[in-house]
């Protein structure tokens, strides 16, 4: 038998499984599912979850479905089913079979008859509390409900009123009759249909029981004919009444379940509840706020779909919980655009310099490499002429020790122009230097060869009269601490400076920037042109990330 052989993804356990079945013959081609619940957009743990699985069929030429896991009307919505299939998408991949849980219903329903039949479900109408407290503790076995005996001929006829509508929400539900003292308290009737008179997103009014999570993934996930079930290690203790499920309802196809640790990053909410809750409070400007973790907003605020692929692939498929430093995702899109983005200048806090020994109606046009570390990138012309703009940090009247900017009576190169030097400063009436008068040496141009004397400072600019006006959104993480305990409010922990709004200037040349182009600002970092705020008369920058790192893969 041909063996096959890891190429492309680096090895995990589950993936050492998928081999080990197919060289087996125990299943003859690999099918995974991604299976969200349409209640939220996805987010950057979902990402882990999409490459895991599409790559792992990928790469032993099986098949990966996406289906929406719409099993509560409550909280799904269209709205977040067209949001993931746009996110899927643009993180680069095409799923094999689009469907919907809810589409099942008719079969999750006959599936739960099978069992009534079987004498493997009963209906209860107990509350939830009873049902809570009858089901014992780690150590306490439950006790039986006074329903757990009745007729096959009863609960069928039951199941069939509560499904025509005759119950109100929580009258009674469906258990399955499993064993009351079972150490997995899983295993304890857990409950696997219920009422609820709601309007659900793709099948309407047409149903008012629905199964519960437990019940209905493992039929989804036989009907598509998944090998792989791949879930999170929370659902380890499910797995047993997963199997269960598969053997009493009998499903022909026998799926099977594995676990993986989820995602956690430092300063960063995951759960899909909490994100919901930041933006229905308004904390933030929508899903898709650059400083949410969700998929949107991470390219909102110009992550490349490749460096969140790279990611989810580096941080590796383990089976015990831990936390990544977000820094890490950080040096991905670091690398990614290391050689991708166009280097330019920008102004974040400008301070105008008048270099007075400069003609007055003269402009230049200099040369400037567009990436020094990629020469296919080329070069361009930026303008130059008396009035330029630097950053205010770049001047200070009284300079410590080590200061090499600009201060009266020192030199420092203009990055791709001329040796500077400053020789006086204006001040406005609060004391604040609002321009500086500086001298050029036209001896000095960038690329002249100049050899005269060297400077210890170099720092960017942008020529005045041509620059183009531009907002720049500079983003710290949105939590300050991480906060693991569900109790505590997170909202109190928000980081106020997690948003900074800075009004500037960059180069003449682009002002044709579009929506999601990307840039490297010469000492800030990269930034992506927003494509929310920027209109065609301003241009509004994200900072995607810095430039320096401390982090090291
Ligand atoms: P959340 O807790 O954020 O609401 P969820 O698990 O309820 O997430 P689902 O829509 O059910 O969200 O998730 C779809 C798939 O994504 C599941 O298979 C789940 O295991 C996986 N997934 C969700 N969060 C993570 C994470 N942080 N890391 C890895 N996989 C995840
Ligand atoms: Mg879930």
């Amino acid at each position: 038998m041909e063996t096959k052989t890891p190429t492309s993804t680096p090895s995990n356990f589950i993936k050492n499984i998928v081999i080990e079945d197919l060289n087996s013959g125990k299943v003859s081609q690999v099918v995974t599912r991604f299976p969200p619940e349409p209640n939220g957009y996805l987010h950057i743990g979902h990402a882990k979850s999409i490459v895991l699985n599409f790559e792992l069929a990928d790469e032993f030429k099986g098949l990966t479905n996406l289906r929406f896991d719409d099993t509560n009307p409550v909280k799904e919505d269209t709205e977040y089913v067209e949001s993931i299939k746009a996110d899927v998408e643009w993180l680069g991949f095409k799923w094999d079979g689009l469907f919907f849980a809810s589409n099942y219903f008719e079969e999750m329903y006959n599936r739960a008859v099978i069992l009534i039949r079987k004498g493997l479900a009963y209906v209860d109408d107990q509350t939830a509390d009873q049902i809570r407290e009858s089901r014992g503790t780690l150590t306490a076995p439950g006790t039986n409900s006074p329903h757990r005996d009745c007729s096959v001929e009863e609960n069928l006829s039951l199941f069939d009123r509560m499904r025509a509508g005759e119950f109100k929400d929580g009258e009674r539900v469906l258990r399955a009759k499993i064993d009351m003292s079972s150490p997995n308290i899983n295993f304890r009737d857990p409950v696997i249909y219920r009422v609820v008179h709601a309007h659900h997103h793709n099948t309407g009014d047409a149903w008012c029981i629905y199964p519960m999570y437990a019940y209905a993934h493992p039929i989804e996930d036989a009907i598509e004919g998944v090998t792989h079930s791949i879930c999170t290690l929370e659902f380890e203790d499910q797995r047993p009444f997963y199997d269960w499920v598969i053997r009493e309802c009998e499903m022909p196809n026998v799926p099977r379940q594995y676990e993986f640790a989820r995602l956690n990053l430092t300063n960063t909410v995951m759960s899909k509840r909490k994100l919901k809750q930041l933006v229905d409070e308004k904390a933030v400007d929508g899903w898709d706020d650059p400083r949410m973790p969700t998929i949107s907003g991470l390219r909102r605020r110009g992550f490349t779909p490749e460096a969140i692929r790279t990611f989810a692939r580096e941080i590796g498929v383990a089976r015990s919980n831990s936390t990544v430093d977000a820094k890490m995702l950080d040096h991905f899109i670091r690398e990614d655009l290391k050689l991708k983005a166009l280097r330019t200048m920008g102004i974040l806090n400008p301070l105008k310099v008048v270099i007075t020994n400069y003609p007055e109606d003269s402009v230049e046009m200099l040369d400037a490499e567009n990436n020094s570390e990629n020469p296919e990138m080329g070069s361009r012309q930026i303008p130059f002429s008396r009035e330029i703009y630097i950053e205010q940090e770049d001047f200070m009247e009284n300079p410590p020790n080590k200061y090499f900017r600009l201060f009266p009576g020192n030199e420092v190169r203009l990055k791709n122009a001329y040796f500077i030097k400053c020789n006086d400063f204006v001040k406005d009436d609060s004391g604040k230097v609002i321009e500086l008068h500086c001298t050029y040496d036209v001896e000095t141009k960038s690329g002249s060869g100049f050899t005269g004397r060297k400077v210890k400072g170099t720092i960017h600019w942008v020529d005045a009269k041509s620059a183009v006006p531009a907002e720049f959104r500079l983003y710290e993480p949105l939590i300050l601490d991480d906060q693991e305990d569900e109790n505590a409010s997170f909202l109190e922990n928000l980081n106020p400076n997690s948003l900074q709004i800075v009004q500037g200037f960059v180069e003449a040349g682009m002002k044709e920037a579009k929506p999601h182009d990307k840039f490297q600002f010469f000492r800030h970092g990269y930034f992506n042109v927003d494509p929310k705020h920027t209109t065609s008369d301003k241009l509004v920058f994200n900072l995607i990330v810095s430039l320096k790192s401390s982090f090291e893969v």
